[in-house]
């Protein structure tokens, strides 16, 4: 395994081949923990655009098409068990590219396999409709086409996870992919492609084409050859890339992130709800779409449930990501890491209180782009730190009295991708969960996400859903079909 990690160049695969930057030049990826680059990633520009969508559509009317569904749903098993072999590696690869722990990699990729048999077997399960229409001698009836090349555009926080929701269910539709992973965490996305190969899929079925989203990403979305764009990422990313598709009358599903609020109410578990509130703003330090990064306390256990969260995160260690004591990581990238430390400053200047801010003193590691967990109380609507996306281990609390209080609280928001609700009244988490403007709403839990269940925003987090069935038909298109007969 140490061989695999000590390759400084990792080489594109287009068509089914390893493949190096057409124009030659490469791109350092740095380690978080260190600031040191660490390995090579090829800067991909509009010549390597068009070589992996030529590959992507030659598949897409080619070999792919060949094969009976349940045939491709054999591959993505194949492919599955390569994951599952690979494992450790890519969860290695993931720790020094962005910096995730790898405790929470190795749960990650424990599961990634499970995904992919998700979707592999689905494959041969996607039955259309006959048609009863009010005409004599008709028959009609629908299928279930693959929309054609989609193109998955990925962020960094959760590289190849993220690429797995696009990629599986846009393979399940019989569709075929080009991935333009963040060129902050292009690794283990990199090493995902050569297993695709291994596994035996026909050339050109999944290619992955990385650089800078300004060069290769615009020429990737702008391809006539590409016929839509399932993006994850920030909202300036996702507008630019929406937009641009708009241009070219492209779909898109956009996963934008969010600022999604967690309630506490008085009558919750709060042993439970302590662990899991801290876990869903700390983990991954906080660069998580889902993160619950504004936390609001009913007046009766506002000081104690605050007071056993900051005993909580006091125990968090920060550290090396390939350590198994490390819960919390670096920020992965520097531009991201001042982004956090401009979002503190306007906190304290808006005149948020810090109740607790980690200690940065004993253990805390020197170097590497690393941030104690933070927590502002004093906070209102108005401050940044309680409306935008931080993207960082902040958490902002605010208290409040009333059911509707806090759910008009909750829902004042642009964002809506997700929401925590602690209660142990039933009869109030029935009536709450449909008031939460969210397209995921956890009851008595948090984060939990699997290949079944959808996963999508509401308002500015985005449009178009991720994992279950309903991720299979982003990337189909419905042709009605009417034969005449005598
Ligand atoms: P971006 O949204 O810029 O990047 C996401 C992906 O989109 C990357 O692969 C990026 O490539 C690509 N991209 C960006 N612009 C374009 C474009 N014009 N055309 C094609 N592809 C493009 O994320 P950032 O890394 O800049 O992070 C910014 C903010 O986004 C964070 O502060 C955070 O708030 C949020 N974010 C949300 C995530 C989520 O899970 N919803 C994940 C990551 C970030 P490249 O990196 O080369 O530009």
């Amino acid at each position: 395994m140490s061989e695999q990690i000590e390759v400084v160049r990792f080489p594109m695969q287009i068509g089914g081949k390893a493949h190096n930057p057409c124009g030659g030049e490469w791109i350092g990826s740095l380690n978080p923990a260190t600031e040191e680059v660490w390995a090579m990633i090829p800067r991909a520009g509009a010549e390597d655009a068009e070589m992996a969508a030529a590959a992507a559509h030659e598949a897409l009317r080619g070999a792919w098409a060949k094969l009976t569904p349940t045939q491709r749903g054999a591959l993505m098993f194949r492919l599955a068990d390569l994951l599952e072999r690979d494992a450790e590696l890519l969860a290695q690869l993931d720790a020094r590219d962005n910096g995730k722990p790898i405790s929470e990699l190795r749960k990650q990729y424990a599961y990634l396999p499970q995904h992919w048999r998700y979707f592999g077997g689905l494959v041969d399960k996607l039955e259309a409709q006959v048609i009863p229409v009010d005409r004599n001698g008709v028959f009609n009836f629908t299928r279930h086409e693959p929309v054609g090349v989609v193109l998955a555009i990925t962020p960094w926080n959760s590289p190849l996870v993220i690429a797995s929701w696009k990629i599986a269910p846009a393979l399940a539709a019989g569709c075929t992919t080009i991935v333009k992973p963040s060129e902050h965490a292009s690794i283990s996305t990199l090493h995902f492609a050569k297993l695709v190969a291994e596994a035996g899929f026909p050339a050109g079925v999944v290619n992955v084409v990385t650089g800078y989203g300004h060069e290769v990403g615009e020429a990737l979305v702008a391809h006539a050859k590409v016929a839509k764009v399932s993006f994850t990422g920030g909202e300036a990313g996702g507008r630019a890339v929406s937009t641009l598709a708009a241009k070219h009358l492209k779909p898109t599903v956009m996963e934008l992130g969010g600022k999604s609020p967690v309630i506490v109410f008085d009558d919750a578990d709060l042993d439970r709800a302590v662990s899991t509130v801290a876990a869903g703003i700390f983990s991954s330090s906080g660069q998580s779409c889902v993160a619950g990064s504004r936390l609001l306390l009913q007046a009766g256990i506002y000081d104690e449930f605050l007071r056993r969260l900051i005993d909580r995160a006091r125990a968090i260690v920060v550290g090396d990501p390939l350590s198994a004591e490390t819960a919390m990581g670096p920020i992965t990238t520097r531009a991201q890491f001042e982004t956090i430390q401009s979002h503190l400053f306007d906190a304290h200047e808006q005149g948020a209180i810090c109740a607790f801010k980690g200690d940065r003193s004993s253990s805390f590691p020197t170097g590497g782009l690393f941030l104690p967990p933070h927590i502002f109380t004093g906070v209102t609507p108005l401050m940044r730190v309680w409306r935008e996306e931080v993207f960082g281990p902040v958490l902002a609390v605010m208290r409040f009295e009333t059911e509707a209080e806090a759910v008009a609280i909750a829902n004042d928001s642009p964002f809506g991708l997700a929401a925590g609700l602690w209660t142990r009244d039933l009869d109030r988490a029935l009536r709450l969960h449909k008031e939460l403007e969210a397209g995921t709403v956890w009851i008595n839990s948090y984060r939990g996400v699997s290949s079944m269940t959808p996963l999508g925003g509401f308002k500015r987090s985005g449009f178009g859903r991720e994992n279950g069935q309903e991720a299979v038909r982003e990337f189909l298109q419905t042709k009605s079909v009417w034969m005449e007969y005598q």
